[in-house]
C-alpha cells in the first residue's frame, strides 16, 4: 500500500468509533460504476454503497441538481414552506401511487416514522386499546439500528448491550405465511417487512408470499409496510421490489437512492387515512424536506425514470445471473438475485473473496459471514457487467 492510502486509513482508525471494518482501500473519486484510490488506481463499484447509487455515482444530472439549487437555497427547516419539497411530494406521490408523503433523511428515521404513523393508526383509527399495539416483523430483518428497530432484529449482534429494548414487536420467520397468520391478533397493527432481504444475504421470499401476505393483513385491517429503502427504486429490476407481485402496500419506507447518492433523502408514502395521523408537533425533522435534498432527489427519480434503469437493472440482472450460475466452484452454496441485486453465498466466510476480487479492481462487500453482495450502479454497461464477470470467475474458478 502507498503512503497516501495508509495515511488516510490511519487518520480514521486513530480517531474513529471502531462500528466499521472497511475493506483496506481509500476512495477519492467516483464516476459513474467506477472509484478511484488517491493514486488514481480504478475500481468497479459493485456494492454502490449499499443500493444508494443506483444513478452510479456523481450522476451529471443530479450533481447539477446539487449546484443549481446550492445557489438558491439550502435549508429552510419546516417553520416555512420551500419552493422544491412540493415537487418532490408530486413526483413521490406518482410512483407510489399514494396521497400522502412524509419526508426524513436517513432509512432508519424513515422506518420509525413508519412505526409512529402505524402505532398511532391502530389506536386512533383501529381503536386498539392504549399501548397494546402489536407490530410483526421477519426474523433475519434489517431495517436500520436506532434503539426502536434494533428491539425487534433478530441478530443478537445488533442488540447486545443496547437494552432495555422497545416492546411491541413480534417476530414470524420471513416467508412463513402459517406463521404470519397465527401471530396476528386483535392488537396487530401492522406487518413490516423487506419485500427482499438485503442485509440478510439477497433473501428472496417463496412465490406469492408478498401477495398472499398483503390479502392477509387486509382481510385482518392490519396495514402492510414495505420496507423498500434497499430494494425499491429500480434495485430489483421494478421500480419497487413488491411491483413484482403488483403489490402496493399501505406503507412505502423510501430511502437510500432517493438520494441519488449525493444527499441523505427518505421518505414514508401512504395514503391520508395512515400518514393523516400525525397533527401538527407530532414528528419532525429538522433536515427533512429541505429543499437541497428535495431538488437532489426530483433529480435522482427523473434520472432513474429517463434513464429507465429498473428494467435496465431487470435485464441485466438476469444475464448476470445466468453467467453466475455457470461458474463451477466447490466453494459457491447458492446464487440468487434479482435484478442487479445478487447474492453469491459461499460455503465458507466471504470476506477474503472480496479482498481477492478488490485485488483484481472490483470491489463488493461480505454480508452475514458468507454471501457475497453484487449490487453495482444500475448504470452500469453491458461490457462492464462482463468486466466484473471475468474477475469473479477468474477468483472462483482458480480456487
Ligand atoms: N432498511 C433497509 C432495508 C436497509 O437496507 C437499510 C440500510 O441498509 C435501512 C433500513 C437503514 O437505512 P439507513 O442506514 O439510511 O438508516
Amino acid at each position: 500500500l502507498d503512503e497516501t492510502n495508509r495515511e488516510a486509513m490511519e487518520l480514521e482508525k486513530a480517531f474513529g468509533a471502531t462500528n466499521y471494518h472497511p475493506l483496506p482501500i481509500v476512495l477519492a473519486k467516483g464516476e459513474g460504476v467506477w472509484v478511484e484510490d488517491p493514486d488514481g488506481n480504478r475500481y468497479m463499484d459493485m456494492l454502490s454503497a449499499y443500493s444508494a447509487l443506483n444513478q452510479g455515482h456523481r450522476h451529471p444530472k443530479i450533481i447539477q441538481a446539487l449546484k443549481d439549487q446550492a445557489d438558491k437555497i439550502t435549508l429552510t427547516s419546516r417553520a416555512f414552506y420551500n419552493d422544491q419539497l412540493g415537487l418532490l411530494y408530486e413526483q413521490l406521490a406518482r410512483i407510489t401511487q399514494k396521497n400522502m408523503i412524509l419526508p426524513m433523511n436517513t432509512g432508519a428515521e424513515a422506518v420509525e416514522t413508519a412505526v409512529k404513523a402505524i402505532r398511532r393508526w391502530a389506536y386512533d383509527v383501529k381503536k386498539i386499546p392504549d399501548q397494546q399495539a402489536e407490530i410483526i416483523v421477519a426474523s433475519g430483518n434489517f431495517h436500520g439500528r436506532t434503539t426502536t428497530i434494533i428491539s425487534f432484529s433478530s441478530d443478537e449482534a445488533y442488540q447486545r448491550g443496547f437494552g432495555p429494548l422497545t416492546p411491541g414487536f413480534r417476530i414470524v420467520p420471513y416467508g412463513d405465511l402459517d406463521a404470519l397468520r397465527t401471530a396476528i391478533t386483535p392488537n396487530t397493527a401492522a406487518f413490516l417487512v423487506e419485500p427482499i432481504q438485503g442485509e440478510a444475504g439477497i433473501v428472496i421470499p417463496p412465490a406469492g408470499y408478498l401477495k398472499a401476505a398483503y390479502d392477509l393483513c387486509k382481510k385482518n385491517n392490519v396495514l402492510f409496510a414495505a420496507d423498500e429503502i434497499q430494494t425499491g427504486l429500480g434495485r430489483t429490476g421494478k421500480m419497487f421490489a413488491c411491483d413484482w407481485e403488483d403489490v402496493v402496500p399501505d406503507l412505502y419506507i423510501i430511502g437510500k437512492a432517493l438520494g441519488g447518492g449525493v444527499f441523505p433523502v427518505s421518505a414514508v408514502a401512504a395514503d391520508r387515512d395512515v400518514l393523516g395521523v400525525f397533527e401538527p408537533g407530532s414528528h419532525g425533522s429538522t433536515f427533512g424536506g429541505n429543499p437541497l435534498g428535495s431538488a437532489v432527489a426530483v433529480a435522482a427519480l427523473r434520472v432513474i425514470e429517463e434513464e429507465d434503469l429498473a428494467e435496465r437493472s431487470r435485464m441485466l440482472g438476469t444475464y448476470f445471473l445466468e453467467q453466475l450460475m455457470t461458474l463451477k466452484s466447490p466453494v459457491i452454496k447458492e446464487v440468487r438475485g434479482r435484478g442487479l441485486f445478487v447474492g453469491l453465498e459461499l460455503t465458507e466466510k466471504a470476506r477474503p473473496y472480496c479482498e481477492t476480487l478488490k485485488e483484481r479492481g472490483l470491489l463488493c462487500k461480505e454480508t452475514h459471514e458468507n454471501t457475497i453482495r453484487f449490487a453495482p450502479p444500475l448504470v452500469i454497461t453491458k461490457e462492464e457487467l462482463d468486466w466484473a464477470f471475468a474477475q469473479i470467475k477468474s477468483v472462483f474458478q482458480s480456487s
